[in-house]
This record gives structure tokens, C-alpha cells and sequence, in this order.
């Protein structure tokens, strides 16, 4: 199967009908990168900047940002990268940062983390901004933000990345080409207001570890919960569903970036709902780019919004007796 896979490496991931599906990875460090080319992944679609911080004894400076965000855009050369702004807090603490406010918290993942501490410490926000965009000089800069709650927050985030901005081109530096700016969904709430939102981004990646963890309120780390709640339940896809619908007929990109795309069922079953982006972990890519290969996108389309009205006593055993029955 290995060698099936390195085989795929270079074909580009079609479905049976000639539905181009994007098989992006997910990473987080300069050393995931010589990946991409491995496993032939179309880009990186999560990067998850927090890992430097968390690697590091004390702040990383500006300069350290901006060298490793030049170096993995180097590395991914003609291939997109999606930049995640820094999700830390709750059970991603550090110490230096929150050496002032460091109170445990009943509710880490609930608690002061990614976006709401980054805009509270906006000196944070204000250099990792800049060290993103000075590393993009001349390139396409894609970056969106995590545990986004309401539209205000992605606002006042993208405030400060164009404050950056205006600022680089005072000073007659080189800027990105472009800046795309991006939100992760992740926060059940968010949902309720993308006609409010979608207008204002680019695209929106749906972060289904968080997500999930939040719609059936179960710790995404208790052990004891880990295999109560199913990610093809009829509550979760039904509710990955009405996301995607809201950005038809828009110029929204919308993919997912949870661990769930890297799953067989669960990947056929979100290119069923609409999706045609998945982010996934780097394992991942050459069986799902395979599966791709296998699907015809309006067979599962039609099965799951039957499944979607009528859910079937046990949506994984369906799921996966549909699959068989197509030879997927
Ligand atoms: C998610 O929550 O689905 C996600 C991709 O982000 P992380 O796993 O880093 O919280
Ligand atoms: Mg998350």
C-alpha cells in the first residue's frame, strides 16, 4: 500500500465524476515540511505557528518568526500555506506569557486562549503580524485566526495585520502580493453569524477537533469520552452541512482542517456535504488522495442528504456498507 501511495505522490487528487478534491496537510514546525513534497500534499492548510512558542524557553523574537515563516514558504515553493495566528492558552500554556495571569482555569479550553489572548496582548499579535508579512514580501499571504467567537474579533485581527501593513509600505518596504485573510470555525456560535462574516474573508477552515468538543460539550482529551461521540453523527454532519451551504455562491473557500479529514468514512462523508478541502495529518494524504480517486461525488451526495433527513440507526455502519457496496 506504501508504494500505491508514493505512487499517487504526483496525480493530482480527481473523483470519479472529475471533481478535483484538495488534499492539503497540516504542520507546524520547519522540520514538517520536506513532507509536503513526500507525501504530495496540494499545501499546507493549517500551519500551526503556536509550535515555535511552544518549543521555546522564552518569546520567540520577531526576527525568529519571520525566518521561519520565510523558510516554510520557501520550502512549499509554488504550494499554498495557511498560517493559523497563535493558538495557545488553555492546555498550551506558557509561562512566560502568562507569567502575570496565571490563575488555573476550570475550563482551559474554554478559557483565555489563541485569538482572545492575542488580542488582549496585542504586542503579540502586532509582531507575529509583521513577521508574517515581512516573510511574505512578494508572495501570497494566507492567514487566518483560531477560536474566533465573533465576526468583531476576526475584525479587530485583521485591524492590526493591515495597521502592519500600511505601516511596511510607509516605510517603502516590500509586502505581500496579496493577503488573504481566513477564520477558523471552530466555535458553534461563529456559525450563527456567517452571513455577518463570510463577506469580509477569504476563505474559512473548519477546525472539527475544537468544533466538536464544543457542539457535544466533552473534553476532546477525556479519555473516558474519547469514543462516546462519533464524528459522523447526524448532530455534527448535519451542523458541517448548513456551514458549507451558507458560503454557496460565495468567493469563500471553506475546507476543513480537524483530524476528521484524515479519516476514510469521514472524508467521504464531508466531500458527500459539499466540502472539496481537507487539511489533514501528513499520514493521512496518500490514503485519502486514493479514496478521492474511488468517489463519485453525486452518488454520496444523494445518500447523504437522505442520510441527513432520515438518519439511519447507525450513520458509521451505513456509511460504511455504502462505501463497500461502491468498492470504495
Ligand atoms: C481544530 O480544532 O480542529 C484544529 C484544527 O485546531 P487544533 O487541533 O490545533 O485546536
Ligand atoms: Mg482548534
Amino acid at each position: 500500500r506504501q508504494a500505491a501511495y508514493a505512487e499517487l505522490r504526483d496525480v493530482e487528487p480527481f473523483t470519479r465524476d472529475g471533481t478535483r478534491i484538495m488534499v492539503m496537510m497540516n504542520a507546524g514546525l520547519r522540520d514538517d515540511m520536506p513532507t509536503l513534497a513526500l507525501t504530495g500534499a496540494d499545501g499546507i492548510g493549517l500551519f500551526r505557528t503556536e509550535f515555535q512558542f511552544l518549543v521555546s524557553s522564552t518569546l520567540p523574537q520577531r526576527e525568529r518568526q519571520t525566518r521561519l515563516y520565510r523558510d516554510v514558504l520557501d520550502a512549499a515553493g509554488n504550494k499554498p500555506v495557511v498560517f493559523r495566528t497563535v493558538d495557545i492558552g488553555g492546555d498550551k500554556a506558557l509561562p512566560y506569557l502568562q507569567a502575570d495571569d496565571i490563575e488555573a482555569e476550570e475550563n482551559p479550553a474554554m478559557g483565555w486562549r489563541a485569538l482572545r489572548i492575542a488580542l488582549d496582548r496585542e504586542g503579540l499579535m502586532k509582531a507575529q503580524s509583521r513577521a508574517l508579512l515581512e516573510a511574505a514580501a512578494g508572495r501570497t499571504l494566507n492567514v487566518m485566526f483560531p477560536m474566533v467567537s465573533e465576526p468583531w474579533e476576526f475584525d479587530a485581527a485583521r485591524a492590526i495585520f493591515e495597521s502592519q501593513l500600511k505601516w511596511l509600505r510607509e516605510q517603502r518596504k516590500r509586502v505581500p502580493e496579496e493577503v488573504r485573510y481566513g477564520c477558523m470555525l471552530e466555535v458553534p456560535a461563529l456559525a450563527e453569524c456567517l452571513d455577518d462574516l463570510l463577506p469580509r474573508l477569504s476563505f474559512i477552515s473548519v477546525g472539527t477537533n475544537d468544533l466538536t468538543q464544543f457542539l457535544f460539550a466533552a473534553d476532546r482529551a477525556h479519555p473516558r469520552l474519547a469514543e462516546r461521540y462519533d464524528w459522523l453523527s447526524p448532530a455534527i454532519l448535519r451542523f458541517l452541512k448548513r456551514v458549507h451551504q451558507a458560503t454557496v455562491g460565495r468567493q469563500v473557500d471553506i475546507g476543513v482542517c480537524g483530524e476528521m479529514g484524515g479519516r476514510r468514512l469521514e472524508a467521504l462523508a464531508l466531500i458527500g456535504l459539499g466540502y472539496r478541502r481537507l487539511s489533514i495529518t501528513p499520514a493521512a494524504v496518500g490514503p485519502i488522495k486514493e479514496l478521492v480517486r474511488r468517489i463519485d461525488i453525486p452518488a454520496i451526495e444523494s445518500a447523504m442528504n437522505e442520510w441527513l433527513v432520515n438518519p439511519p440507526p447507525n450513520m458509521r455502519e451505513a456509511l460504511s456498507e455504502w462505501a463497500k457496496a461502491h468498492e470504495i
